[in-house]
C-alpha cells in the first residue's frame, strides 16, 4: 500500500530501497521529497549497506593463529583451555617423576643383582 503523503515509509521498503532491490513508487518519491525523517532513514540505511558491501568477505580473511583457533573451539565446546601450569605447580610433578625413576632404577638394579 503506498504511503499517504504524511505517513512514513515502511521500514522494509526503506531497506529494499537502500539495497536497490526495488525502485521507489511515485507516492514514495513524493513522500521522500517532503519528509526529512524518511530521507534520513534511507540515507543512513544506504550508508550501512555500503559499509557491508565494502567490508572484506569472511572467506577472504586470513585464518587465526592455531592457538587462537584452538581456544575458540574449546570455549565453544564448553571446555575452556586450562591455563599453563606455573613452575611452582610443576615441582611436585617433577619430584614424583624423579622418585618413580629412582624406584624403577633401584628395582632394575635389584633384579639384575638377584639374577646373577
Ligand atoms: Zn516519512
Amino acid at each position: 500500500m503506498p504511503p499517504e503523503p504524511y505517513d512514513h515509509l515502511d521500514g522494509d521498503r526503506v531497506v529494499l530501497l537502500a539495497l536497490a532491490e526495488t525502485t521507489a513508487t511515485d507516492a514514495e518519491r513524493v513522500h521522500l521529497g517532503r519528509c526529512d525523517v524518511c530521507v534520513d532513514d534511507l540515507t543512513s540505511t544506504a550508508a550501512v549497506v555500503t559499509l557491508g558491501r565494502d567490508a572484506p568477505r569472511l572467506d577472504e580473511l586470513p585464518p587465526p593463529p592455531p592457538r587462537v583457533w584452538l581456544s575458540i573451539t574449546r570455549s565453544i565446546q564448553g571446555t575452556a583451555p586450562a591455563p599453563p601450569p606455573s613452575p611452582r605447580r610443576l615441582l611436585p610433578r617433577i619430584a614424583a617423576l624423579l622418585i618413580a625413576f629412582a624406584l624403577g632404577a633401584g628395582t632394575a638394579l635389584l633384579f639384575a643383582t638377584w639374577a646373577r
